[in-house]
């Protein structure tokens, strides 16, 4: 990339080429910016302005700044400073085919917690303000009604997310006492949230039963003592244990709780609300049979299956609720205002279930069906082409996605979408669309499979998102 112009190092001779003395003073540029600054103010127009003069300075010492881009400055500046303001949290594309996706943001809200989180969040609302009373309320009452209702418990009430609660349960009803777990159940979720290690930051001794594969009911009976202070269920929502195995399910193990006067609680990770097998989903256990079955205390996640904002829901009896509720630990766990009108908003929509498929864009996406996503792929097919042609070769393909977040990890939806590969054979190649597609203003994120980069559009319910940005993408792979 060296032209022969460049070889004079010290300021440029080259008529093409500016020398630092051609660059504008920080007050010149900054009065030809005039409306920059009135838009943005002196602070930020300025520091980046600076920042661009010293930029453009040491490439005009090299002799490396083509004086066409001296005409360009207040464009420049004017990129620098959109640039600056731009979140780095940023709408991508999740055409990775895993729909609740962890990394991705989990659950999309609905267009009604939308709206209820634009409405009541920049207005004073009555979070914990009692309208009939005039007097001090608490935010749980304004949610534990609905809550009781949809899933049949005494009592409700939710916090930050599902790890606050599991924390926080064990650390309310077993502080300083035993807490029962088998073997196959003390799992990790994610990184940095182990069972063991939870049960140590709640203050609880753990006291582990049974087999990695098998644990049985004469397990828990034998480690119920009087220091015991919980039984504690985990659905193993991330893996699956297969063959030789045995567990003691919440309906057998709640009379032997009672019988040891401990409470039994169980923590589902998803937590679907509704039955999904009504729609050809695998099934995923319910709070509503759990509590059912005798469960003191059912936790479960807010922006999982539920498809609402990121929380922790507890519900479970008048007394162990009343418990979570009164420890101290709770006020540091609390669901703060933006999650908590988005998770009301969400919970009501449960109270319209024909309705669901439409309103929870979660639902909707993980029923959508094959035929359906196979012709958006057939549809886009000659665009993307277009834009990849000549490097890549686009084909439509048949794929399965996931649920995602842990929840039904063995069960794949049948789907569909574009499988891109490089015609030259090489992984290098495919690396850098990878790259392209992620550099996109609105990033695309796929999955490479087998050297092909297989983009599922399961999860793309506007194709204009996609279609709208093939021209830059062309140009990024020129
Ligand atoms: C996902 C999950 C959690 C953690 O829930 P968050 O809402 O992500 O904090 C805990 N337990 C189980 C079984 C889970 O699947």
């Amino acid at each position: 990339m060296v032209a022969p112009d460049e070889s004079v190092v010290h300021g440029s001779k080259a008529p093409d080429k500016a020398a630092p003395k051609d660059l504008p003073a920080l007050d010149k540029l900054l009065r030809e910016c005039a409306a920059l600054v009135a838009e943005h103010g002196h602070t930020l127009v300025a520091r980046e302005a600076r920042g661009l003069l010293d930029a453009l300075r040491t490439r005009a010492v090299a002799g490396e700044l083509p004086r066409a881009e001296l005409a360009a400055l207040p464009q420049a500046l004017a990129t620098r400073v959109a640039a600056r303001m731009r979140p780095n949290m940023r709408a991508v594309l999740n055409l990775s085919g895993t729909v609740i996706h962890t990394n991705l943001g989990r659950a999309l809200l609905a267009d009604a917690a939308l709206q209820q989180v634009l409405a009541l969040t920049g207005a004073p609302n009555n979070l914990e303000f009692d309208l009939d009373t005039g007097g001090r309320g608490d935010r749980d009452d304004l949610i534990e009604d609905l809550l009781c209702e949809l899933t049949g418990a005494e009592a409700a009430t939710v916090v930050n997310n599902n790890a606050a609660a599991v924390l926080l349960g064990i650390a309310a009803l077993a502080r300083g006492k035993e807490a029962i777990v088998s073997r196959g159940e003390l799992v990790e979720i994610g990184g940095a949230f182990r069972m063991p290690d939870v049960m140590s930051a709640a203050g609880a001794t753990l006291v582990e039963v049974g087999t990695t594969n098998r644990t049985h009911p004469r397990d828990y009976e034998g480690a119920i003592n009087p220091r015991t202070g919980l039984i504690v269920k985990v659905h193993t929502s991330n893996y699956a244990v297969q063959g030789f195995t045995a567990s003691v399910d919440e309906a057998t193990l709640a009379p032997i709780a009672r019988a040891g006067g401990v409470p039994l609680m169980t923590d589902l990770g998803s937590g679907a609300l509704v039955d999904l097998t009504q729609w050809g989903l695998p099934a995923e256990p319910l709070p509503q049979t759990m509590l059912a079955a005798g469960c003191d205390v059912v936790t479960f996640s807010g922006d999982k299956l539920l498809g609402g904002p990121q929380g922790g829901l507890i519900v479970g009896s008048k007394a162990a609720v009343g418990r979570i509720r009164k420890f101290p630990m709770k006020r540091a766990l609390r669901l703060s205002k933006l999650p908590f009108a988005a998770l009301e908003a969400t919970l009501r929509l449960y109270l319209r279930p024909e309705r669901l498929v439409q309103d929870l864009p979660t639902l909707r996406l993980l029923t959508r069906p094959q035929a359906q996503i196979a012709a958006l792929a057939q549809a886009l097919l000659p665009a993307l082409e277009a834009a990849v042609a000549p490097r890549f070769a686009v084909s439509v393909v048949a794929l399965q996605s996931q649920i995602g977040s842990g929840s039904l990890p063995v069960e794949r939806l049948p789907s569909a979408g574009l499988a891109l590969a490089a015609l030259d054979g090489r992984g290098r190649t495919l690396e850098a669309l990878v790259t392209a597609l992620r550099r996109l203003p609105r990033p695309v994120i796929g999955r490479v499979h087998d050297d092909r980069l297989l983009l599922d559009l399961r999860c793309l319910e506007d194709p204009a998102l996609l279609t709208g940005q093939l021209g830059v993408l062309k140009e990024a792979l020129a």
